[in-house]
């Protein structure tokens, strides 16, 4: 189930684009059972590209090229295909159906540029693209199945789902899901993770394969066997690990912390606002980008300046003059002054230093005052984690929302999220 990437484009080789899609395609082939285990990326040019194109079909079954499909002249992946496999460019019928009808959708009369992407290697197997204007190919080369795919993000997303993964089962019939299962958590670091599962799991069985990933925010552990029978022992490593890490895992699979504070909230019939300072913005936008989030979320204030944390959510002057800004009395009175404002049950408000600048030596850089709670039930807590900016605000926007998961789940432990740095 080997399976090589040809990505392609002069913008990948001077790094206008970054290549996203290599993951994208190796990451949605894995869970099929299919592995990407060599790619190459080449600028547009006819003869690089047909050279690894040789290469690579005498190596590999298959091979996914990316991008090269638009309508451009330096868009040469059918061109380059043809030429390869001695065959002549030819308009297809679908393709060509498919660019009519893309066009007529909205409102476009397509030109030769537009032509260009319906004119495929002859006897091409064309792999439909739902969502934009240029079609993907199958065409075999000495034994080697080529599937060609366009560079759009979105558009590739879709083709990978659909006519790409039928032609990869139908290639190799035998391909299997992977069983893998995922846990996410969050408050522990990496080595500390690892450490534990060596030290408290001595004798982990041989058949599962465990993997630690540290992410941003959270860090996953992957759990991997390779065939049905050995689903037992891997749920019996998955209860152990949880025993191990208890109310530090906080989801499965592709859960994030947003996800889970959103159905807590939703199971309990509650609200949440927010009162954000150095985060500008990022916890809102984290759970606003949970579908239904309106059912737990009417507002949040971006308080940025004192003058606004006195005007919009009453934290009183002096209070700001005397303390500053990052300070718990200012975190506690943005908490009970969005509160107030929005009526909600549940607050986060954040005050802190991202830095680079700003930082002294009785409030260096990363120290930040998280207010959480209901206001009968109102927390606070300092903390410092002096990183880059966006950084900062990546884990801090994660602290805030894992503080109010662990009060929405009755937990009361507060973690030390930045080892040994906690004031
Ligand atoms: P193309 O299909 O070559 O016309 O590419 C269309 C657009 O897709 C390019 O302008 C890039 O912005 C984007 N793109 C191409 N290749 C990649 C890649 N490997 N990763 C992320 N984006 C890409
Ligand atoms: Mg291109």
């Amino acid at each position: 189930m080997h399976i090589a990437l040809l990505l392609t484009g002069n913008e990948l080789m001077t790094g206008d684009t970054v290549d996203t899609n290599s993951a994208m395609i190796a990451q949605r082939l894995a869970s099929d059972g299919f592995d990407v285990v060599h790619k190459v990326t080449v600028g547009d040019s006819q003869s690089l590209l047909i050279e690894e194109l040789k290469q690579l079909a005498s190596r590999y079954p298959v091979i996914i090229v990316n991008g090269g499909l638009g309508p451009t002249i330096d868009d040469l992946t059918s061109l380059v295909v043809a030429s390869l496999c001695g065959l002549p460019l030819v308009e297809h019928p679908d393709a060509r159906k498919h660019l009519d009808e893309w066009c007529i959708k909205r409102g476009y009369t397509s030109n030769q540029a537009n032509l260009k992407q319906a004119l495929l290697p002859a006897g091409a197997h064309v792999l439909a693209n739902p969502v934009g204007s240029a079609v993907g190919f199958a065409v075999d080369y000495d034994g080697c199945t080529i599937l060609t795919t366009p560079g759009v993000p979105s558009e590739l997303r879709a083709m990978l789902a659909g006519d790409v993964i039928t032609a990869l089962h139908k290639k190799f019939p035998d391909a299997k899901a992977r069983l893998i299962r995922r846990l996410k958590i969050f408050g522990l670091g990496e080595s500390q993770v690892q450490q534990r599962v060596v030290d408290d799991i001595p004798s982990w069985p041989e058949q599962v394969q465990i993997g630690f990933r540290a992410g941003l925010p959270l860090l996953e552990l992957k759990l991997e066997v390779e065939s049905d029978k050995a689903l037992p022992l891997r749920a019996q490593c998955e209860h152990q690990l949880r025993a191990l890490f208890g109310n530090y895992i906080i989801g499965e699979n592709d859960e994030t912390l947003a996800e889970i504070v959103v159905a807590l909230l939703k199971a309990k019939g509650q609200k949440l606002t927010l009162a954000e300072s150095c985060t500008g913005g990022a916890i809102a936008a984290q759970i606003t980008s949970v579908a239904g989030a309106s059912d737990v979320f009417d507002a949040g204030i971006v308080s940025y300046s004192n003058a606004i944390k006195h005007r919009v959510l009453d934290v009183p002057t002096e209070v700001l003059a005397r303390e500053g800004a990052v300070s718990r009395d200012v975190a506690l009175s943005m908490a009970r002054g969005a509160l107030r404002l929005s009526a909600a049950d549940f607050v986060i408000a954040v005050t802190g230093i991202a830095g680079p600048g700003g930082g002294s030596d009785e409030k260096p850089v990363g120290t930040v005052w998280i207010a959480w709670g209901s206001s009968d039930n109102l927390k606070v807590e300092k903390f410092c984690y002096g990183v880059a900016r966006s950084r900062f605000q990546t884990m801090i926007t994660a602290v805030g929302l894992d503080l109010l998961r662990r009060q929405l789940q009755n937990i009361d432990e507060v973690p030390n999220y930045f080892r040994g740095k906690r004031p």
